[in-house]
């Protein structure tokens, strides 16, 4: 490992201490854990997930690396701090923020984001691609999630940190999250090697929704067998545990998911009256779109079943319908 990259590591690792007596230990810290408090999260989460503080400061970060020896050009490659274009100075990047880091497979820590305490825009912030940092490769919690990822077979997909975290408390320990990107195929592919199913619980919002729908066609295509968790419209995880306990979250929510073509029917009903014939028939060319982009013949026979059922059509009309539908999209 080249001198520099080293050096990076090794300034995360002390930060990531620092930050973390700095939220447990300071009255510096205390507003910031009253906020953490105040959302649900526990002193068990705070330890679990080395969650710390960042100060109210331009030159904190600067200043405590420096001492350290620590080469200025490696704190900014590091993307710790940043450079000033007008005068060349150099200030902290993470000010007043609730600081999460994050963590390669081998349990080093190599980024953080920081959460805004207040209404302060970003809500959160990252550290930029770095040499030890690769956002579209990166899981959050992926090496604490992946034993029980693989004794399960499963894996429970999160949008969000406090997301992760909330479900960590509800005893789902097999949670990641991709951090607000979209996933990516090396995710996948992580993903992939590591469980044979994966549950999706992105936020029940429209771009949670649009996401999931999205992030589940990617895993289905790689073979990986897809179920998407909701729950009632704009809630996101983290919410729904604050609001209605654990329990329901994993009774509810996690073990009541469903395939990723339950969730795709559900989602084309919505603002469709089914009564109405015309958006009846929209629905079922919809319907019968997906049905032939499944490979598998049983799959394909068992919706189309239900289609035929749901709406007493014949299922030798759906099956001719289904050949043109197919022959269509060749
Ligand atoms: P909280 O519960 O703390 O308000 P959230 O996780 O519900 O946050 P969302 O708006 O649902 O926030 O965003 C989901 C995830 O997207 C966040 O956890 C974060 O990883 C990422 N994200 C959100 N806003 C930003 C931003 N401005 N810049 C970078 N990443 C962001
Ligand atoms: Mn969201
Ligand atoms: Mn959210
Ligand atoms: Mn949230």
């Amino acid at each position: 490992v080249p001198p520099d990259i080293e050096q990076m590591f090794e300034a995360h690792e002390l930060l990531r201490k620092f930050y973390h007596h700095l939220l447990v230990n300071t009255k510096d810290g205390q507003h910031a854990l009253e906020y953490l408090l105040g959302r649900g999260f526990t002193m068990e989460s705070i330890e679990k997930f080395q969650i710390g503080y960042s100060l109210n400061s331009w030159d904190f970060v600067l200043n405590f690396l420096t001492k350290r020896k620590f080469p200025i050009q490696v704190i900014e490659k590091a993307g710790l701090i940043i450079k000033r274009e007008k005068d060349g100075k150099y200030f902290d990047r993470f000010r007043d923020r609730i600081m999460f880091p994050i963590f390669d497979r081998g349990g080093q820590t190599i980024a953080f984001s920081g959460r805004s305490l207040g209404a302060d825009e970003p809500k959160y912030l990252n550290s930029p691609e770095t040499a030890i940092f690769n956002k579209s490769k990166i899981l959050y919690n992926f090496h604490l999630a992946r034993p029980q990822m693989k004794k399960l077979q499963q894996a429970v997909l999160f949008e969000g940190f406090a997301d992760v975290i909330a479900a960590d408390r509800a005893s789902v320990e097999n949670g990641v999250g991709t951090m607000g990107t979209s996933l990516t195929e090396d995710h996948v592919s992580v993903l992939k090697r590591n469980v044979q199913s994966i549950t999706i619980c992105y936020d029940s919002d429209h771009a949670g929704i649009e996401a999931a729908w999205r992030a589940g066609n990617m895993l289905s295509e790689a073979g990986v067998h897809v179920r998407v968790a909701l729950m009632p419209d704009g809630m996101d995880p983290d919410d729904y545990i604050g609001q209605f306990g654990k329990e329901k979250f994993r009774k509810e929510v996690i073990d009541a998911s469903v395939t990723l073509m339950a969730f795709k029917l559900q989602y084309y009903k919505r603002g469709k009256r089914l009564h109405d014939e015309g958006d009846r028939l929209r629905y079922i060319e919809e319907v019968l779109a997906e049905i032939s982009k499944l490979d598998n013949a049983v799959e394909r026979d068992h919706y189309l079943r239900q289609l035929a059922n749901e709406f007493t059509l014949s299922l030798e009309a759906l099956k001719e319908q289904l050949k043109q539908v197919s022959f269509a999209e060749k």
